[in-house]
């Protein structure tokens, strides 16, 4: 499949006349000179939105979500080799990504530029959205600027989480990231020792190794409960947050995308983990990236599709044949 032509008007800032596009090159899906995608499909012209791209025309347009660890990066090594193409041809379509993870906002700044995103994303397990300013068209009610980004925070403070925690080690027995230095963390996430400094910076949780048994850790998550905090499994830490899921900046990201664009996109959700339960339930596709701990229950979701290979290549299979399902041109067909 390959599409032509992108039916747009754009108004030049620097000139007072509205002037039309002019077609792009027979045969290759492309943007006009000058022009670019920002990171929610639409071209840019000095900063402006202007026009939709081929994600526009297909309907219903799609909103894909995901998480990191486990499920586009290898749950080892972290690598996204094989998952390149797909994100490649994602971005060249203009479909909408949004990364889910429970890596901090420090981190995230590094990993994006690696995986060439510029799109929203959500950091530790659901506690704060960041939104890049240019993929809005109107301002967030409740958002503070963050460097490029609007943040909407849903979780509680590190330094909060840390002042429940701390009575609470008389009686239970655990370790996390604030008793670790980054040459630690490195050791038990397989980080490099630069990756694991970021990880550190944490802002809204602490993962935990637990090393009590199961009855004191129910007796460990009462004790959170009454404090206003909650714990969800990963797929290394068990980690301790305000009372916020991968869900919850999901549904209001979905809400200011659907209000610019004036349609709801239909979402694909991937994810390996306990703690992408929520997120996945949220879906109207729901991919189950296979790991080494099995997948969790999805119910009440339109769909739900298991990988037969874990990681960034289940991912990868996954996100290209639901593209090719939409009628999005393969990668052979567009100019990447
Ligand atoms: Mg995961």
């Amino acid at each position: 499949m390959r599409i032509n032509s992108v039916h747009a008007k754009c108004h030049d800032p620097g000139s007072r006349t509205p002037r039309p596009l002019k077609p792009p090159e027979p045969g290759v899906f492309g943007l006009f000179p000058g022009y670019e995608l920002n990171g929610m499909g639409f071209a840019v012209y000095r900063g402006r939105a202007l026009a939709a791209t081929m994600e526009s025309m297909v309907s219903p347009r799609l909103l894909i979500v995901t998480d990191l660890d486990g499920t586009l990066l290898d749950h080892d090594n972290y690598s996204f080799t094989a998952a390149q193409g797909a994100l490649a041809r994602i971005r060249a379509c203009g479909i909408p990504l949004l990364l889910n993870t429970s890596k901090t906002h420090a981190e995230l700044l590094a990993l994006r530029g690696a995986l060439g995103h510029s799109g929203p994303f959500l950091v530790e397990n659901g506690s704060a959205l960041y939104v890049p300013v240019d993929c809005l068209t109107t301002v967030p009610a409740d958002a503070s600027r963050v460097g490029t980004c609007w943040r909407y925070e849903f979780g509680v403070s590190y330094d909060a989480i840390l002042a429940v925690l701390a009575p609470l080690r008389q009686r239970f027995r655990f370790e996390g990231f604030a008793d670790w230095d980054a040459r630690e963390i490195a050791r038990v996430t397989g980080l490099s020792q630069q990756a694991a400094v970021l990880a550190k910076a944490r802002e809204y949780s602490e993962p935990l190794h637990w090393l009590d048994g199961m009855d004191a850790r129910q007796a460990f998550e009462q004790e959170l409960s009454e404090a206003g905090l909650r714990t969800t499994r990963g797929g290394r830490f068990l980690h301790v947050l305000g009372n916020t899921d991968k869900s919850a900046g999901l549904h209001l990201f979905r809400q200011w995308y659907s209000a610019d664009c004036g349609e709801t996109p239909r979402l694909i959700a991937l994810g390996d983990g306990a703690n992408d339960v929520e997120m996945l339930q949220a879906a109207d596709i729901a991919v189950l990236v296979r790991s080494r701990a099995g997948v969790p229950r999805i119910d009440h979701v339109d769909r739900v599709i298991t990988t037969d290979t874990a990681g960034p290549a289940g991912w990868a299979t996954a996100v290209e044949e639901l593209l090719n399902e939409s009628g999005f041109p393969d990668s052979a067909d567009i100019r990447m």
